[in-house]
């Protein structure tokens, strides 16, 4: 017998032509999204579908769930942190941030990830495999189900470089917009990339309205180089052109993430090259105080260089946000999670 597929990596449409196939009226396919996306467990509570469709389901198709096997909630600021179980037994990390406009969840997009960043916990271990669209959605909608509550707004920058996963992501990012479905609004949605020049070129083309991030953290090559090897393929100007590009074509703000690291690239004269890059850009930077990672041997820069690196990025005329540190308590940042629990 055929492997039963999971019915989360079904878009809409997906499931329409499944339908279809089956010689079923199209709106069938309308009514189990909704059902999936109201989180029920079996195919057995759909109770407006004729028996012999859903025994047809049961059948071919199941509804994956995530377990969750390790939360820790921040006492300082209600971040929490979670651990879930995917099928096969692998584990990955999502965070959830309490903000002013609401819940934010951090998700993965691969298990493991082959960027292979400096300063990045989740570079340790490499790439397992890459996650299913259907996996990404159940990363929301366990933590959803978790606290009893909607979550409003997404970023996709827990472990993984969603652009190295391209389709997924993309179909994972319709499907949860999918207003019989999540429909959490595509402006609420970050997808954050190392720089993965033809993906960012062909995300323009997608006429998606989410917000797109570039974790650039060096504005020089040699610098960049040493922080994140794929620079060693994609350099400085070529990215800042495929962003120019993208910026173009959609109109949309890019954000640009620097994560700011001591005596690496926390010097004034990095806050001046950087403005050079950026000048007249669409754009916003976040500044981000580096996460220190055990493995790794980068210290946060202080807070005399990062107040003095924004002020310099403001006074050229440049949008700077110091990211807030959410729970630190927890090791909330960054793949920290899996490497404590060795999974
Ligand atoms: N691969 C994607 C998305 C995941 S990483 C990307 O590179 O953008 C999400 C963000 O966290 C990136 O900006 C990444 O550079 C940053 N990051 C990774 N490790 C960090 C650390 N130890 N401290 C601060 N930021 C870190």
């Amino acid at each position: 017998m055929e492997q039963k597929k999971n019915i989360k990596d079904f878009t809409l449409e997906e499931l329409e032509s499944y339908i279809v196939q089956n010689k079923l009226p199209k709106f069938r396919a309308g009514q189990i999204f909704e059902w999936i996306y109201k989180d029920v467990e079996s195919f057995d509570q759909m109770t407006n579908l004729p028996k012999d469709l859903v025994n047809k389901l049961k059948q071919e198709l199941y509804i994956g769930r995530a377990a969750i096997e390790v939360k820790l909630v921040s006492k300082e600021d209600k971040t929490r942190k979670y651990l879930l179980k995917l099928e096969d037994g692998n584990a990955v990390e999502c965070v959830l941030m309490e903000y002013s406009y609401g819940k934010t969840i951090c998700i993965s997009t691969q298990v493991g990830c082959r960027m292979n960043c400096a300063f990045c916990a989740s570079a340790i271990g490499g790439l397992t495999r890459h996650m299913t669209s259907g996996e990404m959605l159940e990363e929301v909608m366990a933590v959803s189900r978790d606290i009893g509550e909607r979550i409003s707004n997404i970023v996709l920058m827990g472990t993984g470089e969603p652009f190295d996963n391209y389709k997924e992501v993309i179909k994972f990012l319709r499907t949860v917009n999918n207003q019989k479905g999540m429909n959490v609004g595509q402006r609420h949605i970050t997808i954050s990339t190392s720089g993965l020049v033809p993906k960012i070129l062909e995300f323009a083309e997608e006429e998606l309205q989410c917000t797109l991030a570039i974790s650039l953290h060096a504005a020089d090559n040699p610098t960049r180089n040493t922080l994140m090897p794929i620079n060693k393929k994609y350099r400085i100007e070529e990215l800042m052109d495929a962003c120019r590009q993208y910026i173009k074509k959609t109109n949309r703000r890019i954000t640009f993430e620097y994560a700011l690291i001591k005596d690496i690239n926390d010097s004034e004269e990095s806050a001046y090259k950087l403005s050079n890059l950026l000048r007249g850009m669409l754009c916003h930077v976040n500044l981000i105080p580096i996460n220190k990672v055990e493995e790794k041997v980068f210290e946060k820069a202080n807070k005399t260089a990062i107040d003095k690196f924004k002020s310099i990025l403001e006074g050229n005329g440049i949008e700077a946000t110091v990211r807030r540190e959410l729970g630190s308590d927890i090791n909330a940042a960054c793949g920290q999670l899996r490497q404590q629990y060795g999974v």
